[in-house]
């Protein structure tokens, strides 16, 4: 980095200018100041939903076409999702983490879906 007192280059991290003595002052690293997709949260949050729906149809506790539904929609919702979320982590990737939440939303709407076909498929 370039002392903007004096113009001499400086190793980097260095603190001080090693000519004239000033105070450098780093760009501020992008490291710490990450967010985490809400996209993939909310792709991760649709997924657990949607397994818990396609468990309770096991169960038979409400109505199973209602529940195939709603499991089907949550399911869906969680694939879009995720894979929204890692287009914008990869377009926005000095800013945005949480693609590991995206990738299992994914993955839990898989589960999901081989849930309904083997638990519904053959009646
Ligand atoms: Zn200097």
């Amino acid at each position: 980095m370039k002392c903007p007192e004096c113009g001499r280059e400086n190793p980097d991290g260095a603190i001080l200018c090693a000519e004239c003595g000033r105070v450098l002052v780093w760009p501020r690293q992008d490291g710490p100041h990450f967010r985490t997709s809400k996209l993939a949260i909310a792709s991760t949050v649709a997924g657990a939903v949607s397994i818990l729906f396609a468990v309770a149809e096991k169960e038979g506790t409400i109505s199973m076409c209602l529940l195939i539904l709603t499991a089907g929609v949550a399911g869906i919702s969680a694939a879009i999702l995720g894979v929204a979320a890692l287009a914008c982590i990869e377009l926005n990737h000095t800013e945005l983490k949480g693609s590991i939440y995206a990738l299992i939303g994914i993955l839990l709407s898989a589960i999901t879906f081989i849930l309904i076909n083997a638990l519904y498929a053959r009646t």
